[in-house]
């Protein structure tokens, strides 16, 4: 993860000035923790002349283990540890006598296949493929029946609303920034959580910020695209709204214990607007509003938001369809899938927690004596905010408890 390097200047001063606008009372506002695929730009926040090529897996579950619970071989790579095997497909994980495990691999190269033998296993394949693994998996038939009607669902992304986008020439009047094509940013405000006289969170949503995005957004860094056309001399800013999701149990991995690998991924039901007023916000948020008081407030915020820039241009409508130009909620993202083995959870905030979980408090599957999950799987919420540096924290605390 590319954390807290600036995309410039610019991004600088937006934060700075933003933190001290009345929205910093509702929000905490910093520049983005992001991920490496996205900036293309140099530290200095210009675009870069040419596209540089990495990989964009930049967070690595395994990886991390093995550094942090010190089996890193030496230097020379010859020494005593852990390896990462690459071209390793894992077919399943078995139990074995005295209450070790057989991990056994198929290489996707050569399709050799080996077996692997352990007293503990960290299964991380994502929210999709590790409890269809554990459901091929001998493993499967020795857990307990609740924790086996729990496998593959809950498999849950957070709600975002499209994005509001507009045309600016600069950011407040004394002193006046003046902003250009050639300034970026991305911004997050977090919701600080507060409460209004009913006890409800007023704010149970992030905002992203991106300014002149479509220079290094990954839907635009395809290095063989053509060059963007530059047909105006402001610069575009486009704010969204992203929030917090429980987990629906409707969505799931259907997949049974030796089924050939072809598993039923149900991934249908996005949060339709009713279905998050009526069921989803007042369980995260306390919320009862209908549809008009929910635009009212996507909208408010939103102008609070362009009300520190000047020379506004819209492009974009308002949320819920005011003068007819309406602007959609979104229906979710399926960039941030989690919750098919989920940890102890609450079914919303003034819930106690409900123990009846895949995996416990310290990661190892239920009914299991040396079986781990470290992945977005089991996460028991879809949260507001980009989860890998949870996970990275969830990753190193396990090392701890492992080691
Ligand atoms: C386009 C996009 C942009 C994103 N941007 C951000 C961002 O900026 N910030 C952020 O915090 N999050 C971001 N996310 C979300 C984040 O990338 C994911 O939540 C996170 O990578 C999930 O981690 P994971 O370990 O659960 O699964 P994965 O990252 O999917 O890792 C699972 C690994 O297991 C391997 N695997 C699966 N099955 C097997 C098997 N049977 N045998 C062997 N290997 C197997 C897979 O190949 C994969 O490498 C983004 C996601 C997407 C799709």
């Amino acid at each position: 993860m590319n954390e807290s390097i600036s995309l410039g200047d610019k991004a600088k001063a937006l934060v700075k000035h933003f933190r001290s606008c009345p929205l910093n009372s509702d929000f905490e506002i910093r520049e983005t923790p992001r991920a490496l695929h996205q900036p293309y730009l140099k530290p200095d926040g210009t675009p870069r002349d040419q596209f540089f090529t990495e990989p964009t897996g930049v967070f690595n579950t395994a990886e991390l283990l093995i550094n942090q619970v010190g089996l890193t071989p030496g230097a020379d790579q010859n020494g005593n540890g852990l390896f990462i095997k690459l071209n390793s497909f894992v077919e399943s994980v078995n139990d074995v006598p005295f209450g070790w495990y057989e991990v056994r691999t198929t290489n996707t190269v050569t399709s050799e296949q080996l077996r692997f033998y352990s007293p503990k296993v960290v299964i991380a394949a994502g929210s999709i493929e590790s409890p269809k693994l554990i459901n091929r998996s001998a493993i499967y038939q020795s857990l307990p029946d609740h924790v086996k009607s729990l496998i593959g669902f809950g498999l849950t992304d957070h709600p975002v609303t499209g994005e509001s986008q507009a045309y600016v020439s600069s950011l407040e009047n004394s002193p006046r920034i003046s902003l250009s094509r050639r300034d970026h940013a991305k911004i997050i405000f977090y919701s600080r959580g507060k409460r209004n006289a009913s006890d409800h969170v007023i704010y149970p949503f992030n905002i992203e910020m991106n300014i002149n995005h479509e220079y290094w957004h990954l839907r635009n860094n395809d290095p063989s695209a053509e060059p963007i056309a530059d047909n105006t001399g402001k610069t575009r800013v486009d704010i969204k709204f992203s929030f917090a999701n429980c987990l629906d149990d409707y969505n799931g991995i259907f997949s049974h214990t030796n089924d050939g690998y072809i598993p039923d991924v149900r991934f249908k039901r996005f949060a339709t607007l009713d279905d998050l007023l009526q069921s989803r916000f007042p369980a995260l948020a306390g919320w009862q509003k209908n549809h008009q008081e929910f635009f009212d407030l996507l909208n408010e915020t939103r102008d609070r938001v362009f009300a520190e820039f000047n020379d506004v241009d819209w492009l974009t409508g308002e949320y819920g369809g005011g003068n007819g130009r309406q602007w959609p909620f979104g229906w979710g993202t399926v960039h941030h899938a989690c919750g098919t083995l989920r940890m102890p959870w609450k079914s919303n905030r003034r819930a106690s927690f409900n123990f009846e979980s895949v995996v416990n408090e310290n990661l190892k599957v239920r009914g299991a004596t040396g079986l781990y999950v470290c992945d977005m799987s089991v996460m028991p919420i879809s949260t507001a905010a980009n989860p890998v540096r949870t996970l990275a924290g969830l990753a190193l605390r396990l090392s701890h408890h492992l080691s």
